[in-house]
C-alpha cells in the first residue's frame, strides 16, 4: 500500500471541486491554502491538512498557497516560521511564489474594519473582556446587548482611530461587529473583530497595536488571496456563518469554507499547546525529540516522508471526528524502509560466544546480502572469527516450549555463517550468564548443513574483534494509555506518560560496516527494527542509532485477523 499515484485520491472534499469545475464556478480555478499559525511546530495532523490542500492543488493543477496566519504577536516567533518552511518541503510540497502573511493584509483589514463601522455594521465596546464573557449568553440563553452597541458611527469612528493610535489600554475596549446577539450561533453575538494589544509583532513591529481576531483576519485572508475553497477542520462549522457574514457584508471575493475531521492518534497528544508544555517543562528533549508527534521528530526519529504522505493519503478525509491507531502509521513506516533501508547485523544487549573449536586468530569473511528485497542494492563482506557477540534475549538456560533459539545442548544458525552448538554457560558470582561456549560445524558454511539437518532459529551476531560500541536508542508510545485524557479524578494528562519511552542503550555492537554510516542515514538492523543515524547527537566515528520501529507489523496481524 504504498503512496498512491498523483490524482487518483477520492474524497468528497475532490468530489465537490470536480463539481465546481464542471460547472465553472470559479472560472476552473483551484486555489488552495495551508494557514499554520506560527505559535509553534507542525505536527502530524498538520501534515494531514499539508497532503490534502496541497495535494488537491496538485491533482487539479491548482495553487496552494502558504500563509502565515500571523495575528497573534505574543505567541508567534520567527523561528516557528522558519521551521515551517522547512517542514513542509521536507514533506515534499513547494507554495513557489505563494507565501503570504496574514500580517501583509492589516492595511486592508483595517480599511475593511473602517468600512463596517461606516455601514453602521461595527461598533466600539468599552465591555472589558470578562463583561463581553458575561453578555454573551448561553447556547441555552440569548446574550444581552452591550451599552456600547448603539454609537453614532462619528463616536465609533473617532473611537476606534484612537484605539489604532494607543491611546487605550490593553483590554479596554474593543471593535465588535453587529450582528444578532440572540441568535443560536455564538459566533454571531456580535463577535470581537479587533482588540487593543500593545505587543511586538515578528513581521509588522511595532507599527500596530490593535490586532484583529482569527475570524476577522482568516476569511479577508483568502478572499485576497482569491481562494476558492478554504479547507479547515470541523471546530471552525460554526464559524461559517461568521465567514460568510464578512465577505458578504464587505462585498468581497468569497471563498467556499469546508470541514474537514481533524486527525487524532492514540498514544500522542497533538495540541500545539500541549506539545509547547511537554518542551518547557523539559519532559521530552525539544520539538523535535523522536518521540513528538511532529514533523521533526517524526523525521529525527526516521519515518520518511512518502511514509507520512502515504498514510494522510490512506485515512483518508472525513466529516466526523475519528482516532486513527498509530500502528496504522508506523504500518506505512515500514512499508516504505522496508526495500530503501540497507540491512546490517547488530547486537543491542550483547552476550559474549566464544567458539571453542574455531581456529584461534582465523578471520573469514562471509557474503551478506544489503537487502534480499532489492538484489541491485548487492552485498558487502561480515567478519567472521572465534569471539562473537549474540543477542542476550537470544539465550535461555532453561527455555520454555515452543522457544527455539540457543539453549545449551542446542544447535542455531548464525546469519551467513555457520551452525553453532552451545557446550557451556559461564556464569558470574550472582549467577547471571556472562558468557557462552559453544561448538561450529565447519560443514555447515555458508549457513546450511551439508547433510540436510534443520535448526529452527537463525541468529544475527558480530565478530567481537571487528565490532565497535554505539549507542542505540529504542522508542515507545509518548503514553502509557491510547487516549492521554484517560485520566483518574485529581490527575492531569502528564500522568499518562509512559516512563518507558526512551531507552538508551550503551555499548551496543555494530558490524564493521556501520561505521560508514553517516547522520541521516536509515538503516535496518537485522531482526531488530529500522534505525537512523541521529542528526543531533551523532558524532565522528561514534554515530548514535534511534531506532524509528520495529520490525512488528501491528497494523497488518490486526488486519489478518479481522480477515480470516
Ligand atoms: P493545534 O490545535 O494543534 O494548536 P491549530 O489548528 O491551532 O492546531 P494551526 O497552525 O492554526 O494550528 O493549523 C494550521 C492548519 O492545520 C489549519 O488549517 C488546521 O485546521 C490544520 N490542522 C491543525 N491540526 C490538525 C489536525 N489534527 N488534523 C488536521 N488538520 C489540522
Ligand atoms: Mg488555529
Amino acid at each position: 500500500m504504498a503512496e498512491k499515484a498523483p490524482g487518483t485520491s477520492s474524497d468528497f472534499i475532490r468530489d465537490i471541486i470536480r463539481k465546481d469545475i464542471e460547472s465553472d464556478k470559479w472560472g476552473g480555478r483551484v486555489a488552495t491554502r495551508f494557514p499554520p499559525e506560527p505559535n509553534g511546530y507542525l505536527h502530524i495532523g498538520h501534515a494531514k491538512s499539508i497532503c490534502l490542500n496541497f495535494g488537491i492543488a496538485r491533482d487539479f493543477g491548482g495553487v496552494c498557497h502558504l500563509r502565515m496566519d500571523d495575528t497573534n504577536p505574543t505567541k508567534e516567533e520567527q523561528e516557528y516560521i522558519d521551521a515551517i518552511h522547512e517542514d513542509v518541503r521536507w514533506l515534499g510540497f513547494d507554495w513557489g511564489e505563494h507565501e503570504y502573511y496574514a500580517s501583509d493584509y492589516f492595511e486592508q483589514l483595517h480599511e475593511w474594519a473602517v468600512q463596517l463601522v461606516k455601514a453602521g455594521k461595527a461598533y466600539v465596546c468599552d465591555l472589558n473582556p470578562d463583561e463581553v464573557r458575561a453578555h454573551r449568553g448561553t447556547l441555552t440563553q440569548p446574550g444581552k446587548e452591550s451599552p456600547y452597541r448603539n454609537r453614532s458611527i462619528e463616536e465609533n469612528l473617532d473611537l476606534f482611530a484612537r484605539m489604532r493610535a494607543g491611546e487605550f489600554e490593553n483590554g479596554s475596549r474593543t471593535l465588535r461587529a453587529k450582528i444578532d446577539m440572540a441568535s443560536p450561533n455564538l459566533n454571531l453575538r456580535d463577535p470581537v473583530m479587533y482588540r487593543i494589544l500593545k505587543a511586538t509583532h515578528p513581521h509588522t513591529g511595532d507599527q500596530w497595536c490593535i490586532y484583529p481576531m482569527y475570524d476577522f483576519a482568516h476569511g479577508q485572508s483568502d478572499s485576497i488571496e482569491h481562494i476558492t475553497h478554504s479547507i479547515c477542520t470541523l471546530e471552525f462549522e460554526d464559524h461559517r456563518p461568521l465567514y460568510d457574514w464578512y465577505c458578504e457584508q464587505l462585498g468581497i471575493w468569497h471563498p467556499q469554507q469546508i470541514e474537514f475531521a481533524r486527525l487524532n492518534l492514540n498514544y500522542t497528544v497533538m495540541s500545539k499547546r500541549r506539545l509547547l508544555q511537554l518542551v518547557q517543562e523539559g519532559l521530552v528533549s525539544g520539538w523535535d525529540d523522536p518521540r513528538m508527534p511532529t514533523i521533526r521528530g517524526m523525521r529525527r526519529r526516521g519515518y520518511p516522508p512518502e511514509a507520512i504522505r502515504a498514510f494522510c493519503d490512506a485515512i483518508g478525509v472525513a466529516k466526523a471526528d475519528n482516532t486513527v491507531d498509530i500502528a496504522y502509521l508506523e504500518h506505512f513506516v515500514r512499508e516504505a524502509l522496508n526495500k530503501a533501508a540497507p540491512r546490517y547485523l547488530a547486537v543491542i544487549d550483547p552476550l559474549r560466544v566464544v567458539i571453542e573449536n574455531y581456529p584461534e586468530g582465523q578471520v573469514e569473511e562471509f557474503d551478506a546480502v544489503n537487502n534480499p528485497e532489492d538484489p541491485s542494492m548487492g552485498t558487502r563482506k561480515v567478519p567472521f572469527s572465534k569471539v562473537i557477540h549474540i543477542e542476550r534475549e537470544d539465550f535461555m538456560e532453561d527455555p520454555p516450549p515452543k522457544y527455539y533459539r540457543l539453549a545449551p545442548g542446542r544447535e542455531v544458525r548464525l546469519r551467513y555463517a555457520y551452525f553453532i552448538k552451545c557446550t557451556d554457560v559461564i556464569k558470574d558470582a550472582d549467577g547471571n550468564v556472562v558468557e557462552l561456549r559453544c561448538t561450529y560445524d565447519p560443514a555447515t558454511r555458508g549457513g546450511d548443513a551439508s547433510d540436510g539437518r534443520k535448526v529452527k532459529a537463525t541468529l544475527h551476531w558480530v565478530s567481537e574483534a571487528h565490532a565497535f560500541d554505539a549507542e542505540v536508542r529504542l522508542y515507545s508510545h509518548l503514553f502509557s494509555k491510547p487516549d492521554p485524557d484517560d485520566v483518574e479524578e485529581g490527575r492531569d494528562w502528564l500522568s499518562n506518560l509512559n516512563p518507558d519511552s526512551l531507552k538508551v542503550l550503551q555499548g551496543c555492537k555494530l558490524e564493521p560496516a556501520l561505521k560508514q554510516a553517516a547522520p541521516g542515514d536509515r538503516i535496518q538492523f537485522e531482526r531488530l527494527g529500522y534505525f537512523r543515524v541521529d542528526t543531533r547527537d551523532s558524532k565522528m566515528d561514534a554515530p548514535v542509532f534511534n531506532r524509528t520501529v520495529t520490525l512488528r507489523d501491528a497494523w497488518a496481524r490486526i488486519k489478518n485477523r479481522a480477515a480470516s
